[in-house]
């Protein structure tokens, strides 16, 4: 069997150099085999797979459109999905998925597509991607070592039942945990036996016409037709129970089970969605903490979906120098007479179809993603530049720029600052830097030392959402700063009681016996206004009444009045 060598495939590209080894394989494969050239996107095929689909030439340019035809059209979305993924991995990662492809007699079948980008041993840069496609029917249909049927059997008698009108009932999936631990320990004969025993084990609390299946790794699917949530409750429970038994083969095994549920038609009726929606739930069993069952939930799911696609969106937004981001600026005045002092920088950011999201619905993911890093160096810089030309129509304009505890943590942060406060030759006594409310200040010592840095180079220090978390009025004594913001929770509800505006008025003297200087924030009313200043004395003010967060060009009219 040979390759056709046709002119396409340049003499340096990497398939060029695999030829040989390409053929020798897929002469001995069953399976359909391709590799890409991921610098020229060619793309060549094995024979089998030429010859099965009719395709044009071992050597083609577009994979994506000449398979979509032959794929299941309510699977065409995995395949799809799987294509983008694979063209955003790095070197190294497998991407993985089933679908239904359709055979030469006219019926579709479960197929596996597996796909792995590689590349030189020299560089991480990937040049190549290889995939295999295999036919799940044509596998035997048993485990060797459970005797149980395959993933395969599984999708086509759950396609059965779902085949039947008013079909209800649960897909539920059972991972064992740890169970990698024990063939290391044990060796894989042991492991094997064990695993035997456990599926067995599983089987005998199943009720008689349930069926267990085995999936990849150590894992099991099955479903139950008219199961309600409780019975499902009920039989894990006992499957916990197997699990312990396990451990009386050999009392130092400590193995437990996790599963995740999906309930049709409630959650979903095709067969991938739902075994998806299962794995979804066995996930969240897993970050709950394991030994247990959980539900899918589509709400969750949903969110989960939307963070995770607001994540990648960010993430190419950062690589294109933040340019989806935003400052808004919101005046902060002085409480005596309303002159303006200058601003907080509030981000912003267009999602790509163009709405405005807050901050609140993407910071705590930019944080735990450590994406705040680059996105903080982003945020000074410009606010700084926005400080810079500001203060040529007020010499004492003021910049709050808010700074996330990830930002202090970074060895980079400090030399970045100090550079981008010379370049710009900005006064630092006009910059502010807000420590954002975090419940896991662990370090205090070493926050306040960053913060004591960040003062002896000029810039002030203030707390934010000052009595709304951690911060407190006990902590004030040994904490280094020069203004205290406190939280609009405290504005909102002084018409409440004599309780809370007193609590407002006695933290604000506090402060000021201290040597603070006090900013309230979320000011609304004139009401609410008049008593901070007349009875309360505070400092500074920011909230609506006075201005909303407002784009540059919009809160640069203030100076031209
Ligand atoms: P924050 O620092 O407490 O910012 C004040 C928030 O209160 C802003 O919401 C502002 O629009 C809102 N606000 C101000 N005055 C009033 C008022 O009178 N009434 C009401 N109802 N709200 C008022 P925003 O812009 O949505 O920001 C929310 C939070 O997001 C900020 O709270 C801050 O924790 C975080 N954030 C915003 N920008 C940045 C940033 O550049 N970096 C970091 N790390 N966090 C930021
Ligand atoms: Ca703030
Ligand atoms: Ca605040």
């Amino acid at each position: 069997m040979s390759t056709n060598t046709t002119p396409y495939i340049g003499e340096n590209s990497p398939l060029n150099q695999i030829t040989t080894y390409f053929n020798a394989l897929q002469s001995s494969a069953e399976e359909y085999l391709f590799v890409v050239d991921l610098d020229s996107k060619m793309i060549l095929l094995s024979d089998n797979f030429m010859k099965d689909f009719d395709f044009p030439s071992n050597i083609v340019d577009d994979l994506d459109n000449l398979m979509m035809p032959f794929i299941y059209h309510d699977d065409r979305e995995i395949f799809e999905e799987a294509m983008r993924d694979i063209w955003t991995a790095d070197k190294g990662e497998t991407v993985q998925c089933d679908f239904r492809l359709l055979r030469s007699n006219g019926d579709y079948g479960w197929v596996n597509l597996k796909m792995t980008i590689g590349g030189d041993e020299f560089s991480d840069q990937p040049e190549i991607l290889s995939g295999v496609i295999k036919r799940l029917d044509e596998v035997a249909k048993a485990d060797y070592v459970t005797g149980l049927l395959r993933r395969s059997v599984f999708y086509s008698d759950l396609t059965k039942e779902l085949e039947n009108q008013n079909a209800h009932g649960a897909v539920i999936v059972i991972a064992l945990d740890n169970f990698n631990v024990i063939t290391e320990n044990y060796g894989h004969k042991f492991g094997d036996s064990a695993f035997r025993q456990i599926a067995q084990n599983i089987t005998n609390v199943l009720p008689p016409d349930i069926h267990l299946y085995k999936l990849d790794g150590y894992s099991f699917g099955l479903f139950m037709p008219d199961a309600m949530p409780e019975e499902i409750e009920i039989i894990f429970a006992s499957v916990q129970l197997c699990m312990r038994e396990i451990r009386n083969v050999e009392d130092t095994i400590y193995c437990t089970a996790s599963a995740g549920a999906a309930l049709y038609p409630n959650d979903a009726n095709d067969v991938t969605t739902l075994v998806r929606y299962a794995e979804v739930a066995l996930e969240i069993a897993h970050q709950k903490g394991r030994d247990q069952i959980a539900f899918f939930e589509k709400e969750a799911y949903d969110r989960w979906r939307y963070d995770i696609g607001m994540q990648n969106l960010m993430q190419n937004c950062i690589a294109r120098g933040c340019e989806d981001f935003f400052l808004c600026y919101q005046p902060q005045v002085d409480a005596k007479d309303g002159r303006l002092l200058g601003a907080e920088a509030l981000l912003r950011w267009y999602d790509n179809d163009g709405s405005v999201v807050a901050p609140m619905q993407f910071i705590p993911m930019l944080e735990k993603s450590r994406m705040i890093i680059p996105v903080g160096h982003w945020i000074i810089e410009n606010a700084v530049i926005m400080a810079k030309k500001w203060q040529h129509y007020m010499p004492d304009f003021q910049m709050s720029i808010n700074i996330s505890l990830y930002q202090l943590e970074e060895r980079m942060f400090y030399p970045f600052v100090e550079d981008c406060i010379a370049r710009h030759q900005i006064d630092p006594s006009t910059i502010i830097f807000e420590l954002t409310e975090s419940h896991n200040i662990y370090d205090w010592d070493f926050v306040n030392k960053q913060f004591a840095a960040f003062h002896d180079l000029g810039i002030k220090i203030a707390i934010d959402d000052f009595g709304s978390g951690y911060a407190n009025i006990g902590f004030l004594k040994n904490f280094k700063c020069d203004l205290i913001k406190i939280d609009r929770m405290f504005v909102e509800n002084l018409h409440e009681s004599e309780f809370n505006r007193n609590l407002l008025k006695y933290s604000i003297m506090l402060c000021h016996s201290v040597g603070m200087e006090v900013l309230i924030e979320g000011v609304e009313t004139e009401e609410e206004y008049l008593y901070l200043r007349d009875e309360c004395k505070v400092d500074q003010i920011q909230g609506f009444y006075f201005g909303y967060p407002e784009m540059e060009d919009v809160f640069e009219k203030r100076f031209k009045k």
